[in-house]
C-alpha cells in the first residue's frame, strides 16, 4: 500500500537495522485518516472471505483493529496480555514471546467471545518473528473458530515470521513489507 510506505519513508524511525519505529503516526500518536486507508484495503483484499470478528492483542493492535472493523461491520475482541499466572478456567490463553521487550508473557481471550461460530480476521500493527500471531491463531484454534486471514500493517520481510505463517496455510496480508533497513541506507520495500 503506497500511502503507507510513504508515510513509514517519511516519519518512520530506523534503530540498528531490525527496529522501526513509527509511534508518530501508527502505536502511540495515531493518524485516523490514514487507519480508515489501511481499513479499506483490508477490506477490499478480503472482500471474498467471510469474516464476523476481528482479533487484535493489546496494546498497539487496538487502535487499527477498531477503524478496520468499521469497514468490516464486525466487533473487535483484543487478546489481554495477562500479568498474573493465576489465569481462570473461563479464558483461552497462550504464551508469546515479545520481540521488542525479549521476554515471555501470557495473552488470554475470554471463552465468552471467540467460539466455533466465528471466522476471524487476525489484525496486528508488526510482523516480526510472527510470535504474536502464532499465539492469537492458538487462541482461535483454541475457541474452535476459524482463522479466516491475518491483516499486517508493517511486516517485517527480512524476519522469519511472515514466511512462517503462511507456511501454514494461514492467509497473511500485510499492506507495508519492508525487505531490508538500515539507519543510514533508509528502508527498502518489497511486494
Ligand atoms: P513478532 O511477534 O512477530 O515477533 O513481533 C510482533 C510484535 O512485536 C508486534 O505486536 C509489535 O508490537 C512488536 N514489534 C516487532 N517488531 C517491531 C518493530 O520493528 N517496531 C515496533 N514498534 N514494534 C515491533
Amino acid at each position: 500500500m503506497k500511502l503507507l510506505e510513504e508515510r513509514i519513508r517519511k516519519d518512520g524511525i530506523v534503530i540498528g537495522n531490525d527496529i522501526l519505529k513509527v509511534d508518530s503516526f501508527l502505536n502511540h500518536q495515531m493518524d485516523i485518516a490514514l487507519f480508515e486507508e489501511m481499513g479499506k484495503e483490508w477490506k477490499r483484499l478480503y472482500n471474498d472471505v467471510e469474516i464476523n470478528k476481528i482479533l487484535t492483542i493489546e496494546a498497539s493492535g487496538i487502535g487499527i483493529a477498531c477503524i478496520a472493523a468499521r469497514e468490516f461491520g464486525v466487533p473487535v475482541v483484543f487478546a489481554k496480555k495477562s500479568k498474573t499466572k493465576n489465569i481462570a478456567g473461563d479464558v483461552y490463553t497462550s504464551k508469546v514471546m515479545s520481540f521488542t521487550h525479549g521476554r515471555e508473557y501470557d495473552i488470554m481471550v475470554s471463552k465468552k467471545f471467540l467460539g466455533p461460530e466465528d471466522k476471524v480476521l487476525i489484525i496486528d500493527d508488526f510482523l516480526a518473528n510472527g510470535e504474536a500471531l502464532r499465539g492469537l491463531i492458538k487462541l482461535v484454534r483454541d475457541a474452535g473458530a476459524t482463522v479466516a486471514g491475518c491483516g499486517i500493517a508493517i511486516e517485517k520481510a527480512f524476519q522469519p515470521g511472515g514466511d512462517n505463517v503462511r507456511a501454514t496455510g494461514v492467509r497473511v496480508e500485510s499492506l507495508a513489507r519492508v525487505a531490508s533497513m538500515d539507519e543510514n541506507k533508509g528502508i527498502v520495500f518489497t511486494d
